[in-house]
């Protein structure tokens, strides 16, 4: 599994180069032993986990799974479901980093499934995140994108920007595959984001993966300028770049002909006497490669053999299969450099057979793989629609009082916390009785398809309608307030009085009183407002029927 990981180059640069949003606010300082904070005898507040939770989606490298594990029960405990969850994924997170794609995958669509039950927006948009990393190591680019652009669309408006910057992140790097032009608008977003939080490794982060873009792109211009950027930013804030920093900007001196100065940035890196043993130290057989190119662009062709022996000799060592591969095609290019074309071409064919070889075992591993993460999306496909089964009502195809029950509540706290409007009609048919008695039941079963189908017809998106019992309805309206909810309820009731029932119901007239009820701001409870609202239709009875009535203002 780790090969597969380390295999993927975009996902290196994901893994790798997109980590660095730290929010000083935010970050679980090193050195803190929260486990014995989360597994102590002493209670811990959910403010305290909340803030565990965050500091570690907030810088995903310093997350481990013990942590999130400990910060999961801690969650369980206090009956967070939500801080549950995010510590889940935190968990899977760190599993697939550490290669452990397989064991992440279920991991990410048990969560995604809880919160499209919950209509957990936040953990919505963690998940599409990380499944847009999950798919771009599966080399699915399309689907890779398609999460990443619901992982921003999801995000609720008051996440800490350092979140929302690691989201553009991922999704500038899923769209600058197709469109250079379309990342753009997302990296500048989160360099913005990274300026005004002051978080100079998340700005690193995001020219580094411009630069690269650009350098691959061929765009020669560009990718200096980005250089020039990450340069400055080094100077006025003293950030480091890291070894995939240095090797994109090789790689972009190597692009504008400079073959020496891009050796010279190397160097540093693959000094035996201060490799620096940080997490990117798997790193170095990449950096050595560029450095043998570096090398033997520039004529140094003796050191450019030298280069390219340690980094076949270290990509051996570690089972770097495709670095080792590539070494090869260098040593190959160095041959021919050399005169040597016997070698070269020698050195070519094992290079074109090795990875030929190295490319079906990656094409089964992830078609492994993606067998994998699709049956985990079959799975989530059918819970959804038995979950979705036990919410709708048989009859009508409407939803059901236990969606309502379910969703209400939900939707009122998010109003409150938005300061949005919400309003709920209560819909009932007027002498509903009278037709069953006078027709029959049957036709009365009619009757209530036909006003289900009128209603929903009658109400858009983001209003819903849902069968309460018998003939009565209630419609949700989010964010509509009193003068608007009762302008969309007299067309629903228009809807259905100037509906042809003649050929149904002869000459007895279907119509419906309805109630309605408002909050301007969310800060009432599910059952109070649904209370008021059956006053209110109470009242559109007593009144004479075929009427909306609101609360007296
Ligand atoms: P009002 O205008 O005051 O609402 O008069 P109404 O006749 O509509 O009210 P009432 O509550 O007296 O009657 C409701 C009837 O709805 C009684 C019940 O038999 C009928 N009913 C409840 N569920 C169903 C159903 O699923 N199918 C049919 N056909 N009738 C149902
Ligand atoms: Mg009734
Ligand atoms: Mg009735």
């Amino acid at each position: 599994m780790r090969g597969v990981f380390a295999r993927c180059g975009v996902a290196r640069r994901v893994a790798l180069r997109s980590g660095g949003g730290r929010g000083a606010a935010l970050r679980c300082r090193r050195g803190v032993p929260i486990v014995a904070v989360m597994t102590g005898t002493a209670v811990i507040s959910a403010d305290r986990v909340a803030a565990v939770v965050l500091g570690m989606e907030v810088d995903r490298r310093t997350a481990d799974r013990e942590q999130a594990e400990a910060a999961e029960r801690a969650a369980v405990e206090l009956g967070r479901d939500d801080l549950a969850a995010r510590a889940r994924l935190v968990i899977a997170d760190a599993l697939a980093r550490g290669g452990e794609l397989t064991a992440s995958a279920p991991l990410l669509h048990e969560v995604h499934r809880w919160a499209v039950l919950e209509n957990d927006q936040y953990v919505l948009a963690r998940t599409h995140f990380l499944l847009s990393i999950l798919h771009t190591c599966l080399g699915d680019n399309a689907q890779a994108r398609r999460h990443a652009l619901m992982s921003v669309d999801h995000l609720p408006d008051h996440v800490p920007p350092l979140i929302r910057g690691a989201h553009l992140v991922i999704l500038a790097l899923s769209v600058d595959v197709v469109s250079r032009a379309d990342a753009a608008p997302y990296h500048a977003e989160a360099l913005d984001i990274a300026a005004a939080a002051g978080d100079h490794e998340l700005s690193r982060s995001v020219l580094n993966n411009m630069a690269y873009a650009a350098y691959q792109a061929g765009d020669a211009d560009a990718a200096g300028e980005l250089v020039e950027r990450m340069r400055r930013l080094v100077e006025r804030t003293g950030v480091q770049l890291r070894p995939p920093d240095l090797d994109t900007v090789a790689r972009v001196q190597l692009l504008q002909g400079r073959f020496e100065e891009a050796e010279r940035t190397l160097l540093p890196l693959v000094d035996p006497a201060s490799t620096r043993r940080d997490a990117e130290g798997n790193m170095l057989p990449e950096v050595l490669l560029t450095l043998a190119e570096a090398q033997r662009l520039g004529g140094a062709l003796d050191r450019a053999g030298a280069t390219v022996d340690r980094c076949r000799a270290l990509s051996e060592q570690r089972g770097m299969v495709d670095v080792g591969a590539r070494a090869r095609r260098e040593l190959a290019r160095l041959h021919a450099a050399s005169g040597r074309f016997r070698e070269a071409y020698e050195e070519q064919c094992r290079y074109d057979e090795e990875s030929q070889a190295l490319r079906s075992a990656e094409r089964e591993e992830q078609a492994r793989l993606a067998q994998l993460v699709f049956e985990s999306r079959e799975g989530q496909r059918e819970t959804v629609r038995f979950r979705e089964m036990a919410l709708r009502d048989a009859l009508t195809g409407l939803y059901n009082r236990r969606f309502v029950d379910a969703q209400l509540p939900a939707l009122l706290s998010r109003a409150e916390q938005r300061g949005e409007a919400v309003s709920a009609a209560l819909v009932d048919i007027d002498f509903f009785k009278r037709i069953n008695d006078t027709l029959s039941h049957e036709v009365g079963d009619l009757v209530l398809q036909r006003v289900a189908s009128v209603m929903a017809g009658a109400v858009d998106e983001p209003a819903t309608v849902a069968r309460l019992g018998g003939e009565e309805f209630v419609i949700v309206l989010p964010g509509a307030g009193a003068e608007e909810a009762v302008a969309r309820c007299e067309r629903v009731r228009s809807a259905i009085q100037r509906h042809p029932w003649p050929e149904l119901t002869g000459d007895l007239p279907v119509t419906v009183s309805i109630g309605v009820s408002s909050t301007p701001d969310g800060r009432i409870t599910s059952a109070a407002l649904l209370s008021q609202a059956d006053r209110n239709l109470y009242a559109a009875k007593r009144s004479g029927r075929n009427r909306v009535l609101a609360d007296p203002s």
